[in-house]
């Protein structure tokens, strides 16, 4: 063992960690009681899919069994996982070779989970630990070597509601679907994979990480021909030539694919969820908790789910159909803890630590299970300071090279399904990370370097300008407005030279002039930097600009506004960095 950091063990090791007291009144905390002070009601349990309501079976899965199954972040990619901890009707799963912080919860019924040897039997490429060779790795080999168990295959009891998928959906098939991250887009996909009832849609000539599982009665996927039958508009797939007159019949003959046949698609009944239903939910900050919560607003697929007794600045668009929500009374009985809101009046004891943030008790942290609680900003899933990271950790691969990936030849031979190119050739597809969603329908070319204000000039001549609008400011109006950067750092670089080797806190000590000094010195954005001088901007305020301050405030154009939104980015990035690596740059070994 390296001796860790001392601050670290004095502030985060568990062994020197007590949460801070758990709500006195939370065993005497019952739904029915605070349903009548709440005046509330209870989402009804029929609105709920097998998959959240109440389980038929126990969860007989015990820490320490290995098990294959789906990476939520790569939900193409198969891998060996072990159970790290069981609790209630839930597991928190680990990728074996790797990090704890990539660890995630799961249902024990979850149909993303497969005893071993499901991969070679169905015939899905296996990602391997961490450190194995891929021609070298046997299971049984593997097991016996480390003295493991393999998790029963009774364990596994999938779900299977609904049927197999009919047999008009076949793997190859085109079909339109919604960008699940991004709910106003509808774009050309295929069915990339099928697994039981459920199919794994894949965006055309994007990478895997935009894939999504779903069933055929999902109101994600659609017939060819629904959006122009709709009026809604069709993304069409990235490179293809003149996108805004995609054909469908063009498509399909140069791809020589066929469509899914618009007759077998049955969409399901609305998902039922009105405003202020009461529900248990999967606190996705801190995923080993379900907190009490109500539903304050819905749409056509998703639940807007506040946690009682909590900022609404931590409220969330939950989808719908999310394996993570739950009737009132599920922690019960699956013997989970549920976190119930917090008194005002918590007692601290005298020199006890506990997190600053109001209503957290200090469990949990930022870096994931390696830590079971934090008594500082510094590690609280909740603070302002992490509420921006949230997506810049925890994705395995991306901290990987990405050849990782591509070198696999499985991996590329089933992308080979959907990689022709428009001239019916084979082409390698782009295998650039892209971090956000909004580059989708951005014409992002392979590696060349495209300007920025170029791509965005281009596009706010076309029609599709509302699609873009709305998929670059989604996120801005979603939860988390200011937590990533359109495209890949490498890329912003480039794209924004000087903006890289400025650090935030230098950043927060300009005056006005300096910001608006910064500003000119962007090209194309010259004009705007008297708009920044009239408004009074200093470095700090700079900082904590949104894109919807720039755009609909200071009446910034789109391309200029991106691009000094992106610099903040950049600034606000290159301060995390630092945090992170002076608070926890050294890692405790498990
Ligand atoms: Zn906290």
């Amino acid at each position: 063992y390296p001796i860790p950091n001392r601050k670290i063990l004095l502030q985060e090791n568990p062994m020197f960690f007590f949460p801070a007291p758990s709500v006195a009144t939370q065993e005497s905390w019952s739904w029915e009681q605070y349903l009548k002070e709440q005046n509330a009601i209870a989402a009804p349990v029929e609105l709920f899919s097998k998959d959240q309501s109440f389980p038929e079976h126990e969860n007989g899965f015990q820490v320490g069994m290995r098990l294959e199954g789906i990476d939520p972040r790569h939900p193409s990619v198969f891998c060996v996982l072990s159970v790290a901890e069981v609790c209630g009707y839930r597991l928190r799963l680990h990728f074996d070779g790797y990090l704890s912080c990539y660890d995630f919860w799961t249902n024990a019924g979850s149909p993303d989970i497969h005893p071993v040897g499901w991969c070679e039997k169905t015939k899905h490429e296996l990602h391997i630990p961490k450190g194995y060779r891929k021609d070298k790795f046997v299971w049984m080999d593997y097991l016996k070597a480390c003295k493991l168990q393999n998790a029963p295959k009774k364990l596994f009891r999938n779900r299977s509601s609904n049927g197999p998928v009919p047999k008009e959906f076949q793997v190859g098939m085109k079909l339109e679907a919604v960008d699940r991250k991004n709910p106003s887009l509808v774009c050309v996909a295929t069915i990339a994979d099928i697994v039981d009832d459920r199919l794994r849609v894949h965006f055309d000539n994007w990478d895997d990480s935009y894939d999504y599982w779903c069933d055929v009665n999902s109101p994600y996927v659609q017939p060819v021909g629904w959006c122009q039958e709709n009026g809604r508009t069709l993304i069409a797939p990235q490179g293809y030539p003149d996108p805004e007159n995609f054909s469908w019949p063009e498509y399909l003959q140069t791809t020589q694919t066929n469509a899914v046949p618009a007759k077998v698609f049955k969409m399901r009944l609305p998902h039922g969820f009105l405003p202020n239903m009461k529900l248990e939910v999967v606190d996705k900050r801190n995923p080993r908790l379900i907190r009490v919560a109500t539903i304050i607003e819905v749409d056509d697929q998703r639940v807007k789910v506040h946690f009682d007794g909590w900022d609404h600045k931590y409220d969330y668009w939950q989808e719908a159909d999310s394996p993570d929500i739950h009737p009132i009374g599920w922690c019960d009985v699956t013997g989970h803890p549920l976190e119930v809101p917090h008194p005002n009046d918590v007692k601290i004891l005298p020199g006890q630590a506990v997190c600053p943030t109001p209503g957290c008790r200090g469990i949990g942290h930022i870096r994931g299970p390696r830590y079971s609680g934090h008594h500082s900003a510094f590690g609280c899933p909740y603070s302002d300071m992490n509420l921006k990271k949230e997506a810049t950790l925890h994705d395995r691969l991306r901290e990987q090279t990405q050849a990782h990936l591509e070198a696999d030849s499985s991996h590329s031979k089933l992308k080979n399904l959907y990689s022709l190119n428009f001239n019916g050739k084979h082409e390698t597809v782009n295998s650039q990370p892209r971090h956000v969603q909004q580059a989708k329908c951005l014409k992002i070319k392979g590696k060349e370097d495209i300007d920025l204000d170029n791509l965005f000039r281009e596009y706010s001549a076309e029609q599709n300008q509302q699609a873009l609008h709305q998929s670059v400011f989604l996120t801005s109006m979603s939860a988390h407005p200011s937590r990533e950067l359109p495209l890949g750092r490498e890329q912003h670089c480039k794209l924004l030279p000087g903006v890289a080797d400025i650090q935030a806190s230098q950043v927060a000590r300009w005056t006005v002039d300096q910001v608006a000094e910064f500003v000119q010195s962007l090209l194309g954005c010259e004009e705007h930097a008297k708009c920044f001088k009239k408004e009074q901007i200093d470095g700090k305020a700079f900082l904590l600009l949104t894109q919807t301050d720039i755009v609909r405030v200071m009446k910034i154009k789109l391309g200029p506004a991106l691009k000094i939104y992106n610099s903040i980015l950049m600034f606000r990035n290159s301060q995390d960095l630092t945090e992170e690596d002076t608070v926890t740059g050294q890692d405790v070994t498990e």
